[in-house]
Formats: C-alpha cells, sequence, structure tokens
C-alpha cells in the first residue's frame, strides 16, 4: 500500500453476516465508533451491517483491527480513500430492517443465492461482449453525475422500483448475459440474486462496485464516464484514472457540469446538478415554486432582499427558453 498523503481516510463496507439484537448492537457500536472519535453512518440489520466512517489514519486503523477481531466482522473487505477532511458531521449507528431498500415480497438472503462475482478484469471484459447488457443498480441521480460507458439507465427513480422495472421490461435481458453493478457492491448482491432466482440464467455482478474497480491497478477504471456519486459529504469521486469525460449536464442549461447541489427549497431538497452561475441565476431552486418558496435556503445563506429576489426572478422569465 502506498503511504499516506492526506490527512483523513474514509472506509466503505458491508457485510452481510446475522447480526443478533441488531438495536442493541447499534447502540455498543456508536459508543465504540465516538470513542475512536470517527464520523459516518453504520446501518446494522440482522442480516448484516453497511457503513462509511471517516478518520485519521489512527483512527480508522484501530476501528479495521477491532472489527476484524470480531470474527463475525473478520471477512469484511474495507475500500479505503485518502480525503482532506472528515466526509461527515456526526457519527450515527442505526438499527434497519433491511440493509438495502428493496421491499421484495421474498426477501432474499445473498449467502444463499446471488450472481456470479466478478474482479475488476472479468468485469471490465465481460462488459465489451456484444451479447452482455449491463444495468446500473442505484438511483437515478447517481447514474447521471456518473456510469459505465453503455449501462442501461433503468427508468426509476429509486433502486427498490428495479425489480418491478426488470419484469415489465423482461424481452430486452433474455438470453442475454446480464452485468450489474453499484456504488460498493452491497445493492447488487440482492439484486442479482433477485435476478437469478426470477429465472434469468447469466447474471454476474461487479465484487465490490464501482469504487473497488476505480483502484484496480489493471483496469484503472477504464469504460468509466463521469464520477461515481457517494453517500457522504464528498458527494462523488473519480473512478477512471485513464480519461475524464463528463457526463452530467446541468440542470438548467444543459452544458457538461459535475456539480450537485441541492435545491434550495427545504421542503423539496432534490439534488440537481448545477454550475454556480446557475445556482446563483436560479436562486438554487428547481422551480420556480422552490425559489419562491418562503424558506428558500439560497435566500438565507445569501441574505438577499426581496427587491433582490424579484429581480432575479424577473431575469429568468426574460430570458427563459428551456428552464423548468
Ligand atoms: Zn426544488
Amino acid at each position: 500500500m502506498s503511504e499516506q498523503n492526506k490527512p483523513f481516510r474514509v472506509l466503505l463496507y458491508y457485510l452481510y453476516v446475522p447480526i443478533e439484537n441488531p438495536e442493541e448492537f447499534a447502540s455498543d457500536h456508536l459508543k465504540l465508533c465516538k470513542e475512536l472519535e470517527l464520523k459516518g453512518r453504520i446501518l446494522v440489520a440482522e442480516e448484516g451491517i453497511n457503513g462509511t466512517v471517516s478518520g485519521t489514519f489512527e483512527q480508522t486503523e484501530r476501528y479495521m483491527e477491532t472489527m476484524k477481531a470480531d470474527t463475525r466482522f473478520a471477512e469484511i473487505v474495507f475500500k479505503i480513500d485518502e480525503a482532506e477532511h472528515h466526509a461527515f458531521k456526526k457519527m450515527h449507528v442505526r438499527p434497519r430492517k433491511e440493509l438495502v431498500t428493496l421491499r421484495l415480497e421474498d426477501d432474499i438472503n445473498p449467502k444463499e443465492v446471488t450472481g456470479q462475482y466478478l474482479s475488476p478484469k472479468e468485469f471490465y471484459e465481460a462488459m465489451q461482449d456484444e451479447n452482455t447488457v449491463v444495468i446500473d443498480a442505484r438511483n437515478d441521480y447517481e447514474y447521471d453525475l456518473g456510469h459505465f460507458r453503455g449501462a442501461v439507465r433503468p427508468d426509476i427513480k429509486a433502486f427498490r422500483e428495479l425489480p418491478q422495472w426488470i419484469k415489465e421490461n423482461k424481452e430486452e435481458f433474455a438470453d442475454k448475459k446480464i452485468l450489474t453493478y453499484c456504488t460498493g457492491g452491497i445493492r447488487c448482491e440482492k439484486f442479482s440474486g433477485w435476478l437469478v432466482k426470477e429465472g434469468f440464467q447469466d447474471v454476474g455482478q461487479l465484487h465490490g462496485g464501482i469504487v473497488t474497480y476505480g483502484k484496480d491497478s489493471e483496469v484503472q477504471g477504464e469504460l468509466w464516464d463521469g464520477q461515481c456519486y457517494v453517500f457522504d459529504e464528498r458527494i462523488s469521486v473519480p473512478i477512471n484514472q485513464k480519461e475524464h469525460v463528463i457526463v452530467g449536464k446541468d440542470y438548467f442549461s444543459g452544458e457538461p457540469s459535475e456539480r450537485y447541489v441541492n435545491c434550495a427549497n427545504p421542503e423539496c431538497n432534490k439534488q440537481i446538478i448545477c454550475s454556480e452561475e446557475n445556482e446563483h441565476k436560479y436562486l438554487r431552486g428547481c422551480t420556480h415554486e422552490c425559489r419562491v418558496h418562503p424558506r428558500n435556503r439560497y435566500v438565507k445563506e445569501h441574505e438577499l432582499r426581496d427587491e433582490e429576489v424579484s429581480e432575479r426572478l424577473k431575469l429568468i422569465e426574460e430570458n427563459m427558453v428551456e428552464v423548468r
């Protein structure tokens, strides 16, 4: 391993493993994380654990050692990124019913049924076969910031709608090799298992997910376009070490952009890709209603007076061609 260049590290990990009494485990685990001065978000369920935490080199080392000393978690693979700062403001450990939200009628146990695990190299090669279809197993806003070249973007808003969408589009995938991928691999464990159970014969999943693919010294992230969305304050991380193709599009102008912001209307909070210029121009609001919302955060942060707000709204109206 190369030497540490930045003061912090971000650990991403999961393991499907039986955990008895997730509530009690969560409260004990929170104590441990606080003692180690980590920050992050960890989900615990009877089916396993899924977390992202940040801390200094020493803090994250101690966390990994502690986890590996617990026989239940000895197999966990930690994906390690260096970072300039903590990636979270607080430390949460939450008990949940399921680690990923699929809400299947018959839940999938990935330890019993799951797609074939493919290494980055195997995935890279399989992806280029004519008879392969690559399905992105994430949410729409994640795909929009970056994805594997040519991957199918299911016409859904959230990952949990994916099984239904597959059922409705089944003929598209018949007799094909299906590859699935997600950020760290946890969603594909279940989703690919569901595909196998649904009768698809040839199903592969990217082992360790996109973030592992981006670190692989052989493939070096090739065939990945854009950035990879992550669920912490970094918002995105680079994957392709050889070339950087921007696929993100500014919500307002359609121009290439990779800058994610949340709509300033606290009741909307929708994630939109937009340039700094357009953020100012549109008061960081995704619709007119969001721009004029009485609690618009942008207006508060910039302490805009009513006249200034009206002036910008007028400008938007005057230039309105393609504005949503
Ligand atoms: Zn909005």
